[in-house]
């Protein structure tokens, strides 16, 4: 940690401020320069949590090297995490193609969504019970009958399941039917669901909340972590746009940046990335080719009856056109290591 001083700090403002640094068990380093003075803190900052340095008179600001996670933090976790749904692992360069259609809607369009993207090549099926609308009055998932649903396709089909949980009362409800929890983008920062989340024993994907920040995403999964459970996916879904040619604009880079800020696996979501099916498997080829773990895909044998986000679900052939080139990307990547981290 660095403290800039003010200019013209008074002596008796910055003995306050070195006495409130050692009294916490800290070394400090002053450097004077011609201009400025910078108080050097040597030893573990998390010691001075309590202490508000920046509200000190004489300080004119505190930068502060560790970050606000910390068993995300690659730094504390140098391997890449692995986690495993089932028999899929995700990351450690396994490919991970998660697809499904945006809602369970009912057993027989579930029924053939996973048999079709088993087909194609996904290793984990997704499909919504409990469905985040932003009206009220749009299809918002059959709830409990759509996981039960939900878990004997799983079981018949012989893929893993990864549903969303909206709401602590249903967690327990949800982790019973599914083999990996999903948070979305809108309770990316709830804190009581990820603390739920975290007790529970199922791994989760936890979405990027369309308006937050990566270090707010770390510190989102820091949560799950922090409550005891290491199975945590990232996934990149896109931020709000202010151009209505997409529905959310997909943030590629993130991938590069959060494969040098954490161990934990990323996938990236396309779909909602983008809400449009004519751009949707260049942007997965993309995901892939920037690093990406895996992908999460909305695929609907009839998109046009789809009863959500029917604009940007593929249809099966599409993924499976689509499966081999992103193995491709990934093993052109795995040959030339080089430049992705
Ligand atoms: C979804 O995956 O169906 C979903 C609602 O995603 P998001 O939370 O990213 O909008
Ligand atoms: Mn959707």
């Amino acid at each position: 940690m660095f403290i800039l001083l003010r200019p013209g700090c008074a002596p008796e403002d910055r003995a306050r401020i070195l006495r409130a640094v050692e009294e916490a068990g800290l070394a400090v380093q002053v450097s004077e320069g011609h201009h400025r003075i910078v108080i050097g803190v040597v030893g573990e900052e998390d010691l001075l949590r309590g202490v508000a340095l920046e509200t000190f008179p004489g300080v004119e600001s505190v930068i502060r090297l560790r970050p606000p996670y910390r068993l995300a933090a690659r730094e504390t976790h140098a391997e890449d995490s692995i986690v495993s749904v089932g028999r899929t692992r995700i990351g450690g360069g396994n490919l991970a193609v998660i697809a499904g259609p945006c809602a369970v809607e009912e057993e027989e369009q579930f029924l053939a969504s996973a048999l079709a993207v088993k087909a194609a090549g996904a290793n984990l099926l997704r499909g919504g019970a409990y469905k985040p609308r932003t009206s009220p009055y749009d299809f918002r998932g059959l709830g409990e009958p759509g996981l039960a649903i939900l878990r004997s396709v799983s079981r018949a089909v012989g893929l893993p399941v990864v549903t969303e949980a909206m709401d602590t009362r249903h967690l327990d409800r949800v982790a019973e039917h599914a083999d990996m929890l999903q948070i979305g983008t809108r309770n990316m920062q709830n804190y009581a669901l990820l603390e739920a989340a975290g007790r529970a024993r199922l791994p989760v994907l936890l979405k990027r909340g369309r308006a937050c920040t990566v270090s707010e995403w770390l510190c989102a999964a820091e949560y799950l972590l922090d409550a005891g459970n290491p199975s945590v996916v990232l996934c990149e879904r896109g931020l709000v746009s202010f151009d209505p040619a997409v529905r959310n604009h997909l943030d590629l880079s993130c991938v590069p940046l959060v494969k040098r800020l954490s161990h934990l696996p990323i996938v990236v979501d396309p779909s909602h990335g983008t809400g449009r099916r004519d751009l949707v498997s260049a942007m997965a080829r993309a995901a892939v080719a920037a690093g990406a773990d895996g992908v999460m895909l909305e695929v609907h044998p009839r998109p046009e009856q789809a009863l959500s986000d029917a604009q940007q679900a593929i249809l099966p052939e599409e993924l499976e056109a689509l499966v081999p080139e992103l193995r491709a990307i990934q093993e052109i990547l795995r040959r030339n290591p080089v430049g992705i981290v």
